[in-house]
């Protein structure tokens, strides 16, 4: 698969910065919260990855597998659930982990879902945020960078199922 023209948004370099104060504010945040990193399949395994071996505290991990747009590069507005937490959250700190929040349908969708089952409380650390297009306004204490309004990939992002394991950022012109 092809990629289309684009050019590169985010160096190697500095995602390894960015992740690693990210790694550290939240460090600072929740060292004595015990919390369950949630990890948002399957975007977000990279940058969840890269994060919590940075971790000097106590942790557990889980996953969540949510689709929202199918193939296509732009948002279907359906949120479904194709793999649910193994663990119990209530009564525990949450740490949402996200690639990138866009409209925030998705964000909002889970963070919803999850309040249901009364945690102590939902943090959110996302990598990317495309701030032009949010619809859907919810709390995100960690953002490791803006992006402006183009479909990116790399990092865990994936164009057409593919290129998830590049090591930086790259923006598709459309
Ligand atoms: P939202 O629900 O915030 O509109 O979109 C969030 C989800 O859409 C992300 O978890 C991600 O899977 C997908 N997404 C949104 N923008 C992009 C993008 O630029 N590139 C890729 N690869 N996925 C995106």
């Amino acid at each position: 698969m092809e990629l289309p023209h684009h050019k590169i948004l985010i160096s190697k370099e500095k995602i390894i910065q960015r992740v690693a104060q990210l790694a550290k504010d939240i460090s600072d945040e929740m060292k004595d919260e015990n919390p369950l990193v949630v990890v948002v399949l399957k975007g977000a395994f990279i940058f969840a990855s890269d994060l919590v071996r940075r971790f000097d505290f106590p942790h557990q991990i889980d996953f969540i597998s949510i689709s929202s747009y199918g193939n296509a590069t732009k948002t279907t507005g359906v949120a479904k659930i194709l793999k649910d937490l193994d663990e119990p959250i209530k009564g525990r700190t949450v740490l949402l982990v996200e690639d990138i929040v866009d409209t925030g349908l998705t964000l909002n969708y889970l963070y919803q879902l999850f309040n249901i089952r009364k945690p102590k409380k939902i943090e959110v650390a996302v990598f990317l945020s495309k701030m032009a297009r949010r619809e859907y306004q919810i709390p995100i204490k960690f953002i490791g960078f803006e992006v402006p309004d183009n479909f990116v990939v790399g990092y865990g992002l994936d164009y057409k199922q593919q290129y998830r394991s590049l090591p930086y950022i790259i923006g598709i012109d459309e």
